[in-house]
């Protein structure tokens, strides 16, 4: 059996208990459309409401649209709350021959999610399928359908959304409207999803001039330079920030910042030192974190 949920333009899907190898049954399949935004009587808590536009949609170069500050931002204010256009599992589960190769596989399952991903989206009000299929496509040539193309270039996981269920039928993606407008940089902004709203969060994390890109990372921050190119490829592009460009300093910095939980640890538990010792630990912290 097959259940699913369609958010405010949104469809979550999911899957009751079945058989790894059952055909798709498409008459099983529930979907619920949510509405944009909840009232006040609903148990689901509204979005959050910016006080002036935050942002705007504009051509980014290159990289075609990107998301652009609409007017100067404070460091943690609220950008963006929005509801994701839609929410689904990642794959379907379907029966393959046995004799298949892996490409035949993937091939295989990958247009047995597109019929399933077909209906959802006949569900969906028509702005907000326009939107969604309006956002860019990076799999063309990989054996994805249109929809589920969208999916694997625009998507942000969300593991966890149903605890009771494991493995991959508890992994989720959703596709955030103007979230997956947003071009990547390193460490801008980052998404938080709430539960209780359905809804996806961005809080500028610094002070943010009007016209200035807003960005994402798409990768691991922690990440060396060389496998962020790597995490950056399905999407169809090479990085160019400072810190892809100079990989040797950055990848060191980067390795200093993440071992400094670790210091605080040690000097926590070693009365032998000094308190400035921490202090300036945590100088040499600030220092690294600016040049980076
Ligand atoms: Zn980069």
């Amino acid at each position: 059996m097959i259940r699913g949920i369609l958010d405010g333009a949104a469809t979550l899907l999911g899957y009751g208990a079945s058989s790894e190898t059952a055909p798709l049954d498409f008459s099983s399949t529930e979907i619920v459309v949510l509405p944009a935004n909840a009232g006040p009587d609903e148990p689901v808590t509204p979005l959050r409401t910016v006080s002036k536009p935050t942002f705007r949609v504009g051509e980014a170069g290159s990289k075609g649209l990107g998301l652009f500050a609409a007017r100067a931002l404070g460091q943690g204010e609220l950008i963006i709350d929005e509801r994701p256009l839609l929410i689904s599992v990642r794959g379907v589960p379907v029966a393959v021959p046995i004799w298949y190769s892996q490409e035949q596989t993937t091939k295989y399952q990958l247009k047995e999610f597109e019929k399933y991903l077909e209906v959802v989206l006949k569900e969906m009000r028509p702005a907000d399928r326009d939107a969604f299929m309006s956002l860019a496509n990076s799999h063309t040539t990989d054996g994805s359908g249109p929809i589920a193309g969208r999916i694997r270039t625009n998507s942000i996981g969300l593991d966890g959304l149903c605890p009771e269920m494991s493995g991959p039928m508890a992994q989720y993606s959703s596709v955030p409207h103007f979230i997956s407008r947003m071009n990547n940089r390193p460490v801008f902004l980052s998404t938080n999803f709430h539960d209780a709203s359905i809804s996806y969060t961005i809080y500028a994390a610094r002070d943010i001039a009007e016209g200035e890109e807003l960005t994402l990372t798409y990768s691991d921050v922690w990440d060396t330079a060389a496998n962020r190119q790597q995490t950056f490829k399905p999407y169809g592009f090479v990085c160019t920030c400072d810190a892809c460009l100079d990989p040797i300093n950055s990848d060191t910095r980067r390795a200093k910042i993440r071992s400094f939980i670790p210091t605080v640890q040690l000097w926590a538990v070693n009365r032998s030192l000094p308190d400035d010792w921490l202090i300036n630990k945590c100088l040499e912290q600030m220092a690294l974190l600016e040049q980076e």
